[in-house]
């Protein structure tokens, strides 16, 4: 067979060479160590926690290494591809702080010397490099029909190994002159790699994360370009990670099994074999009714509302609280460099493949939650006040309205308890705050004037009707508080928490009885962030037309 022949009948418009290839792509000028890594989605819908994972991992790896992450489209099935699903993948990346150094950058727009980094525009790419498997023997055109195949499977439903190779491979020798002839009929075909694998080869990885892996070798004479002339994601990404230049394939483990595939296409191309890093899914945990554990699962898209990004931001959990998250979800090192590195930036851990979890880390909202609390209480108020307004605006307006309207009162109520050696943490997202922060809004404020039973109502009334004599909203710390106590031993109480522990007989209650009545009588909780401060904003209007409401309902 005249392979050279073949090839020219194959592809009579492909007139570059893979060598035009090399030089316009050569490789990058990195330092050595330097990773190049991809994240590479198909826009067939929008990012998923697992997308945003690997991505995170994918350019931690290259940015650990001064190495260089790059962002391609894999649009190679049209069928499945989603309007704006582009936009929606470098949206949501940006969302949480992930900008690829290179890549694709909107619908139309790449950046880099690597491109085009969208795959349907490469399409002149993979048939030079395809026409080149052609001339080295190492591809033929397959005219199996849908239904050859499907009877090719059919009959092979007993056999050990299945697909397209050896007996089964009915077009790997056909002649020049039946392709010849097949051509002439407009028969459609599709480029089939002709394998050299047998079935006693085997291959070995030395995955980071998965550790040394041997498999069987590829056997099979997989499908390089499908009868439209596009690539199969085998073929395309090969092509692709050479030519970009990718060191390292962070990819999901969902691709170990095709691995054999992928390296004897590397090699049958004459590309060096990258490293490879395959994440594990994110795992959930199953429960019963009741509650118990019976199991893991992968985190469904269809499932787990938390498996899309967009929930995220719809409840309003900060992209800061997000990454922190996947990151102790990827390296088993995180929390303690965290606890030991209380401020610094997220981009100073040294993040490691290796330390990454090959089964499958465990997606627990709560430990979000816990963990978003941690960063947000580090955010200074105005980042709160202004985190709190965008998400309103999108979400709650009317709340947002109620934000807007006074910035400095805003700031102020999210500055309390926040500056301290200890900020309290109760935000993990901003759909609480306005529960949370309800009572700071007349328009949002519910009375609740229920009160612990240890202290009665006649005495609920004196505390109040005595604060509301010596309240100012101008008092500061010492003075409030000083305030409080100076009413305590008149009405029965003691000033003195100590003292009341070792003889509660002899008193009503304690200081803290008493805040807690004024605490209830003006917010309607008793949980709350500093009483004082929380007076002092409310201002004096307010704080004397709740206490006088709480005096009426209870009188
Ligand atoms: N387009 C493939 C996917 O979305 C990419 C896999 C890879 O990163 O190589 O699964």
């Amino acid at each position: 067979m005249d392979y050279l022949e073949l090839a020219n009948v194959l592809f009579p418009d492909i007139q570059k060479t893979p060598e035009d290839y090399e030089a316009m792509y050569p490789p990058r000028a990195l330092a050595e160590g330097a990773r190049v890594t991809r994240f590479a989605p198909s826009p067939t819908g929008f990012l998923h926690l697992g997308g945003l994972f690997a991505a995170t991992v994918a350019a931690k790896t290259a940015r650990a290494s001064g190495g260089v992450f790059y962002l391609r489209i894999e649009d190679t099935d049209k069928k499945r591809e989603v309007e704006g699903g582009i936009s929606g993948i470098i949206d949501g990346l940006a969302y949480f702080g992930i900008v690829p150094d290179e890549g694709r950058i909107s619908q139309s727009e790449d950046k880099g010397d690597y491109g085009p980094y969208r795959q349907s525009e490469r399409r002149e790419i993979y048939q030079t490099f395809a026409k080149a498997l052609v001339e080295k023997g190492l591809a033929y055109p397959c005219f199996c029909t849908a239904q050859e195949l499907d009877d090719i499977r059919a009959a092979q439903e007993n056999e050990p190994i299945k697909g397209y190779f050896g007996k089964w491979a009915r077009c790997r020798d056909l002649s020049m002159e039946q392709i010849k002839e097949k051509l002439a009929q407009g028969m459609p075909w599709t480029l089939r790699l002709r394998s050299s694998g047998t079935a006693e080869q085997k291959i070995k990885i030395d995955d980071f994360i998965r550790g040394k892996i041997e498999m069987p070798a590829n056997m099979l004479d997989v499908v390089l370009l499908k009868q439209d002339g596009i690539p199969t994601y085998h073929f395309a990404h090969c092509v692709d990670d050479h030519l970009m230049r990718s060191t390292h394939i962070v990819r999901g483990d969902e691709w170990i099994a095709s691995v054999p595939i992928h390296i004897e296409l590397f090699k049958a191309c004459g590309f060096k074999v990258p490293k490879y890093a395959h994440i594990a899914p994110i795992m959930k945990e199953e429960t019963d009714e009741q509650g118990n554990v019976t199991g893991k699962r992968k985190l469904s898209k269809r499932k787990d509302p938390e498996a899309s990004v967009s929930f995220y931001a719809e409840e309003g959990y900060p992209a800061e609280s997000v990454n922190e998250y996947l990151l102790t979800l990827a390296n088993s090192n995180f929390e303690d460099w965290r606890r030991a590195n209380a401020d610094a930036p997220l981009e100073a851990f040294p993040f490691n493949l290796k330390k990454m979890s090959a089964s499958g880390a465990l997606f627990d909202l709560a430990k979000l939650t816990d963990v978003s609390k941690n960063v947000i209480c580090r955010f200074s108020a105005e980042k709160v006040y202004a985190y709190v307004c965008a998400w309103a605006k999108e979400n709650d307006r009317d709340f947002y309205e109620l934000l807007a309207a006074d910035e400095a009162f805003g700031v102020s109520m999210f500055n309390i308890d926040r500056t301290g050696k200890k900020p309290r943490k109760d935000i993990a997202k901003w759909s609480e705050v306005k529960d949370y922060y309800a009572y700071f809004f007349k328009a949002l404020y519910q009375n609740d004037f229920t009160f612990p039973d240890n202290v009665d109502t006649p005495d609920i009334i004196a505390i109040l009707k005595a604060y509301d004599a010596v309240y100012s909203a101008a008092d500061d710390k010492d003075t409030w508080f000083q305030k409080i106590k100076d009413l305590c031993t008149p009405l029965g109480f003691t000033p003195n928490v100590k003292e009341y522990k070792q003889n509660p007989d002899a008193f009503k209650g304690h200081v803290g009885d008493v805040s807690g009545v004024i605490r209830i009588a003006v917010t309607g909780r008793r949980n709350t962030p500093d009483l004082c401060s929380i007076l002092a904003l409310l201002g004096e209007e307010e704080v004397h037309a709740r206490i006088a409401a709480c005096i009426s309902a209870l009188a």
